[in-house]
């Protein structure tokens, strides 16, 4: 039997993570695992920027893959950069993947608090990622979960389903 493993670092609630699990399982088709909480390596911090290096952290974490793992999905609440880009609300490599809580609260852009949004769009984050290491490409249909997200409206606008295309083509694998 594989999984998918939802692996968690530092604190993540385990009601959102509940959520994923739910969710994930209906949409991939695969039973989906928390893993125990791992520390966020600290060889991915840069202090320049005060972010982490998500490309570091999936390839620590992917070290500690386990066997059973159909797919791998980080959870982190520190936000993540990429070195050519300002931030990433995501990655993915391979068979893992990382999502950062950080940047997909209201709060962070200084609007009310809305907890039903924030889980709609981690859950949103998590499918496209995952997406990814599904073997899918970014998407030209706004609507579809596999289109890019440069900013969170573009986030709001899509999903949480694939386009026809892009849903053929998981089912097909
Ligand atoms: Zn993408
Ligand atoms: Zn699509």
């Amino acid at each position: 039997m594989k999984y998918i493993y939802i692996q968690p670092i530092c604190e993540v609630g385990e009601e959102l993570l509940g959520y994923l699990v739910i969710k994930l399982e209906g949409i991939y088709g695969y039973p989906c695992r928390i893993a125990p909480p791992f520390r966020v390596p600290e060889s991915s911090y840069s202090a320049d920027r005060d972010q982490y290096n998500a490309e570091i952290i999936v390839e620590k974490i992917m070290e500690k893959m386990p066997i059973n793992a159909e797919k791998l999905l980080c959870v982190v609440d520190v936000d993540l950069f990429v070195p050519d880009l300002n931030f990433v609300f995501g990655l993915a490599a391979g068979n893992a993947a990382i999502i950062s809580l950080a940047r997909l609260r209201p709060e962070y852009y200084g609007e009310k608090e809305n907890e039903y949004l924030f889980r709609e769009r981690t859950l949103k984050e998590a499918i496209h990622e995952l997406g990814h290491t599904f073997g899918l490409h970014h998407c030209h249909d706004i609507r579809c979960i596999m289109h890019f997200s440069n900013r969170l409206e573009d986030t709001d606008i899509k999903g949480p389903g694939f386009c026809e295309v892009c849903s053929a083509r998981i089912r097909r694998k």
